[in-house]
């Protein structure tokens, strides 16, 4: 994907239950075209996309790039879909996990959590944590994350912020599973919500958001730019860091 790896598996779910079972720690990506833009810009967030064990095909552009450019069978995953099904299994096997939600506004991460403990009572949901906070506050979330080492850890802070905190930080609960999953706390608090189904299975999820949030328009530009520079990729004939798994 423009340079960057993507990870084509036929069930990630069931492949990030194994790290979680087996103690394997994994940083999950989930990549969209605004991040792979992002990415062209900024050195760090690349490098962090290319040292994940695992970067999914988040965004239709992602996706479209894949089937129609590279011919090959992918389907879209997005990063709070792979969230939900990673907690639907873990409450069909009936196993205790520990779970660690941190971003979003003051009190969204408690409410999502406080929902999905409602829903699925083997999630332990050990603790919760705003991503507004001074830095004497993220010491003591950083501490508190070492002593509890919950399995999953997501993260929400947005893109990059949450890519570059997670490989920043991941030494600390070096047997997780962390998810970059930007806005799905403001989703699973009932805050905000997400695009139906029609808009989504047409691509077009981006402009629910951009009529929702209207502020998006900026960082939208990133798609028309996304679709112009993989197709001059693709035609330039460079090769394709693509892994199947
Ligand atoms: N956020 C945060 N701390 C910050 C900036 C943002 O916790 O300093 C949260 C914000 O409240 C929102 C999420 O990060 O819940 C970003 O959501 P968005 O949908 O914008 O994510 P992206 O589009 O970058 O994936």
């Amino acid at each position: 994907m423009l340079g960057l790896p993507v990870h084509v598996m036929t069930n990630y779910p069931n492949w990030l239950l194994e790290c979680l079972y087996q103690g394997r720690g994994t940083h999950v990506v989930t990549l969209n075209a605004e991040m792979t833009m992002q990415a062209e810009r900024n050195t760090s967030l690349a490098e962090v996309i290319h040292q994940a064990e695992l970067v999914i095909p988040d965004g239709a552009g992602v996706v479209l790039y894949l089937q129609l450019l590279l011919g090959q069978n992918v389907q879209r995953c997005p990063g709070i879909e792979l969230a939900e099904k990673l907690f639907t299994e873990i409450g069909q096997k009936q196993t205790a996990t520990q779970v660690f939600f941190y971003g979003g506004a003051p009190g969204v991460a408690a409410k999502a959590a406080a929902s999905w403990q409602q829903k699925i009572p083997q999630l332990q949901i050990v603790g919760t944590h705003s991503g507004y906070h001074s830095p004497e506050e993220e010491a003591k979330l950083l501490a508190t994350l070492a002593d509890l080492q919950p399995q999953i850890i997501l993260v929400g802070l947005g893109v990059p912020r949450q890519e570059l905190w997670i490989a920043q930080n991941r030494h600390l609960c070096p047997h997780a599973v962390w998810i970059g999953v930007g806005g799905s706390f403001d989703i699973w608090s009932g805050s905000k919500t997400r695009a139906p189904g029609w808009l989504a299975n047409n691509n077009l999820e981006w402009l629910y958001r951009l009529y929702k949030e209207p502020w998006r328009w900026q960082r939208m530009l990133a798609l028309p730019e996304f679709a112009l520079k993989a197709l001059v990729y693709r035609l330039s004939g460079k090769s394709v860091n693509s892994a199947e798994c």
